[in-house]
């Protein structure tokens, strides 16, 4: 099994730990994470894939796969079986300082792979509705006051960042923002200023679609460098399910409208559409794959993972033969498109597998997916260098 292998199989399966194992000591604490998706073990593959591994999900119980610790080094077994080395990456210093208010980092930001996530504004108002109407797979309601400080200012967010960028290299944030009655763009315009101002990093959005495009051609002048829009389900009739809030209030076609006009503001590669594998038949991911990319749009596929706490936690996890043909298919289908792959230097997303970490699940290449692949790599060469010095100069202006 090679690491884009592994890394669905653990995705899918989660991992027993061993006696051997000492997480206080060696690896990230385990942080329930925002977007309701994470909440494992953070570790990184051969090859330099990130992964967030299901640990205390109650299928992660029943895995064939354990970490075991051998003369302190962190491996996968399956079985008896040692099928890889993996590298715990040790918990950030930042972690345990305090910010000039005195909140602890962690409960400000949180290290996703090699980034900085952060969810700046109030709880998801799909969360307070009477019933609730959240998305069923959702932790963020769970999250907020209890591991994240729903108060977080100016001077938070940036001393943290900057905490983050000294001590992880970080090169990216990503504000992520559930619904909050359509205040969630001009509410993260705020943080985005303040984060292009003050530093040379990447800057991501995760919001609800607007219908006044007009923002977002203001918010790509003020330097967002990327967007991503979680439409979660393609199908209307399992969003409607999934997701009662966001297809009552929100609904299907805003999403997709929103996020072709985006792909038209933004370059192609700059704007993802979420959708989350195995919660609908695999055919209706391949058909957003492909919608997606045909307007240059990449997909964001998330595996479903029945996190502790929410109204899916009984639900099965997916299974790996179900899951490695929807990512060989968004690999191929997002090169034949054109759309940039893999462009800002330094960003390994832990939480999901990556468009671009398909490529190791393809084991036959023809002609035009090499070619496609060439071409890639020589665009990838000049993007991820102006990045690069862009970061490093910024970083020697700041004194970091
Ligand atoms: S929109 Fe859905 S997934 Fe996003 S924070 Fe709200 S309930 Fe959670």
């Amino acid at each position: 099994m090679n690491s884009a292998q592994l890394k669905i199989h653990l995705l899918c399966r989660g991992i027993q730990l061993d006696s051997s194992v000492d997480l206080d000591a060696d690896a990230r604490p385990i942080l329930r994470t925002r977007g309701g998706l994470a909440s494992g073990i953070e570790g990184i593959l051969p090859g330099g894939l990130s992964i967030n591994i299901p640990v205390y999900e109650s299928f992660a119980a029943d895995s064939p796969f354990s970490l075991v610790k051998k003369e302190e080094k962190y491996y996968v077994f399956r079985d008896e079986e040692e099928l890889s080395e993996i590298v715990l990456p040790p918990n950030p210093k930042f972690y345990s300082k305090k910010t000039s208010s005195g909140k602890l980092m962690s409960r400000i930001g949180v290290m996703q792979g090699t980034y900085l996530g952060i969810y700046p504004t109030d709880i998801c108002e799909f969360w307070k509705t009477d019933p609730p109407s959240n998305c069923r797979f959702c932790s963020v309601g769970l999250n907020l006051g209890s591991t994240e400080d729903i108060d977080k200012t100016d001077a938070d967010l940036l001393e943290t960042t900057l905490a983050a960028m000294q001590e992880e290299k970080i090169t990216f944030v990503h504000f992520n923002a559930g619904y909050l009655g359509g205040k969630e763009l001009e509410i993260l315009e705020h943080y985005i200023e303040l984060i292009k101002k003050n530093t040379p990093l990447m800057v991501g959005l995760q919001a609800a679609p607007s219908a006044d495009y007009s923002i977002y051609e203001r918010l790509k002048k003020k330097g967002v460098d990327h967007l991503s829009f979680c439409i979660e389900l393609f199908d209307e009739e399992r969003l409607k399910e999934v997701c009662p809030g966001k297809s009552r209030t929100i609904g299907r076609k805003q999403y997709l409208d929103t996020i072709e006009a985006c792909s038209k503001i933004f370059m192609r590669g700059r704007v993802s559409g979420e959708i989350i594998a195995g919660l609908e038949p695999a055919e209706k991911t391949i058909e957003a794959i492909d919608y997606f990319a045909k307007m240059g749009v990449v997909s964001t596929v998330c595996i479903f993972r029945p996190l502790i706490g929410t109204q899916y936690e009984n639900l099965p996890s997916p299974k790996p033969e179900d899951m490695i043909p929807i990512f060989q298919h968004l690999y191929r289908t997002t090169l034949y498109n054109r759309i940039p792959l893999g462009m800002a230097p330094n960003i390994k997303v832990s939480i999901v597998m990556l468009a671009e970490e398909g490529r190791g699940l393809i084991e036959k290449k023809g002609f035009r997916l090499r070619l496609c692949e060439m071409r890639n790599s020589f665009i990838k060469f000049f993007i991820s260098l102006y990045f690069k010095i862009r970061i490093r100069y910024g970083k020697i202006r700041l004194g970091l």
